[in-house]
């Protein structure tokens, strides 16, 4: 359908999702999406030597994961297919003979060999080619063609001018032609180089707008003249801000390994939400029109806008990561809590049978990552060896000598409790402290450090009581009574 817009993400299978990676990707869904356009996945595996085994499943569970669907792909199909780039291989050369024809690119029968020669030279030390073959003539191109001498076909760029082209985020760009490179465009292998496949797909594909990281920037005059070359029209270019890192010495420098984790999978496992990294992925280097800061996919789907996307660079801040996912986790009911958290609640409690909705509920409002759980709730598990001076606290007014006192009485009048339920706990322990005309801490703090061993927990005494079961819990208020030798 004209006018429709159709974006892309390209990935290469390489194994990994970087973040980045994961920001273009959104933001090419959500411009298709925020305009009814289409977004379709294309797999760019041209490059042999950078093949990953099982690297193209990383790309689907991720983007499933995400709840980026696309439109058209490969395990999908679509009017514009194949979808992966291997699979096109045939379509490139026929484009390249096309320029050979009119002037605009040429066979260069360059060895290895001299090449690597014209490297050791000063002024091709840093790269690039001499223009060696660009103008042979047809007998020579004609004798080395049936030789059947290796050959790869490279674009004839303009020597002097310039080429500008205006970028949706960055603005207009200039760069002058003299600093383009006769770029290779099918390899001798007969493959084509990236520079040459992504315009041929993107026009055969319909592609209305290309959204890929800033640095492609220098790359896109090259990929504008052969455009040009073609008489095709150019898609709207949305390049993307780089992602930095905070350093130790709070400079900022390319987010990279040793800021964090920087791959999809390896957040997920470090106990973040897909929603929640989606949602801190959107705002890096997008901002809304109001402050809205929580967005579900659906809803980015309508905010999103091309001319929200800032140029500067954006910093990944792992602490509003954990904001964000602080924030969708208490958003949900404890039941979605518990199945998401069940997994760490058992890495903690192994086969102990504690009521896991219970502690997911105690947990729910306090976790910020799932793999805090774990170490939270260990005491559940095994009470760990605590020391005596934990039972003095100066807001619950205990000491060492009220601490025993209040212990013997919460396990007397425990003993004698049968309805083991959360209120009936509570009503024993408010009454307790009524009874003993002390605050509702002074029975509570000592309870609490007996039954956890820590000073810290998620809940308070009667909800640890409520999950330990009467057993289990006159044992510990037991043990914290030797203590004092009672
Ligand atoms: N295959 C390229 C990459 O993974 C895609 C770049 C683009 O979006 O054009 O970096």
């Amino acid at each position: 359908m004209a006018g429709k817009v159709r974006t892309r993400y390209a990935p290469s299978p390489t194994g990994f999702m970087h973040v980045g990676n994961l920001r273009t990707a959104l933001y090419e869904y959500l411009i298709a999406k925020s305009q009814d356009g289409t977004f379709v996945l294309r797999i760019e595996d041209t490059d042999q030597e950078r093949y990953v085994e099982g690297a193209v499943d990383v790309i689907y569970n991720t983007l499933r994961t995400a709840g980026l669907k696309h439109d058209e792909g490969p395990d999908i199909g679509g009017e514009y297919g194949p979808y992966v780039q291997s699979e096109r291989k045939d379509m490139y050369r026929p484009f390249a003979e096309k320029l050979i024809e009119e002037g605009k690119a040429y066979r260069c029968f360059c060895s290895k060999e001299r090449l690597e020669a014209l490297r050791e030279t000063k002024e091709y030390a840093q790269g690039g080619y001499d223009r060696h073959c660009r103008d042979l003539p047809s007998e020579e191109i004609n004798k080395l063609l049936a030789e059947g001498v290796p050959y790869v076909i490279r674009q004839k760029m303009p020597i002097d001018g310039e080429t500008t082209f205006t970028d949706a985020v960055y603005g207009e760009i200039t760069a002058p032609n003299s600093e383009l490179q006769d770029q290779i465009l099918i390899k001798t292998d007969g493959y084509p180089t990236y520079n040459f496949a992504n315009v041929i797909d993107d026009h055969t594909m319909g592609i209305t707008h290309v959204v890929r990281g800033c640095e492609y920037l220098s790359s896109t005059p090259k990929y504008n003249l052969l455009y040009d070359s073609f008489g095709w029209e150019i898609p709207t270019y949305v390049h993307l801000p780089l992602i930095m890192g905070k350093d130790a010495d709070d400079k900022i420098s390319k987010l990279s390994k040793r800021h964090g984790s920087t791959g999809f999978e390896d957040l997920i496992k470090e106990g973040y939400l897909p929603e929640a990294i989606i949602n801190y992925i959107a705002l890096l280097g997008w901002c809304p029109k109001d402050n809205q800061e929580i967005f579900t996919l659906k809803e980015l789907e309508k905010a999103f806008s091309i001319d929200g996307i800032s140029k500067s660079p954006a910093v990944f801040d792992y602490n509003k990561l954990e904001w964000f996912n602080g924030e969708y986790i208490k958003a949900m009911t404890t039941e979605q809590f518990e199945k998401i958290a069940k997994p760490y609640i058992l890495q903690a409690i192994g086969d102990k049978p504690l009521d896991t909705l219970k502690l997911a509920s105690i947990l729910q409002q306090r976790t910020t990552k799932l793999t805090q759980i774990p170490e939270t709730i260990g005491f559940f598990a095994q009470l760990p060896e605590y020391t005596k001076d934990m039972f003095v606290n100066k807001k619950s007014k205990t000491n060492l000598e009220n601490s025993p006192v209040m212990l013997k009485a919460v396990y007397s009048e425990l003993s004698g409790l049968d309805d083991w339920s959360h209120d009936a706990l509570h009503d024993l322990l408010i009454n307790l402290a009524v009874k003993l005309g002390v605050k509702n801490g002074t029975v509570m703090w000592p309870a609490r450090i007996a039954l956890s061993g820590k000073t810290v927990t998620p809940g308070g005494a009667i909800e640890i009581l409520d999950i330990l079961g009467k057993e289990e819990s006159l044992a510990r208020l037991e043990n914290g009574l030797k203590m004092f030798g009672e």
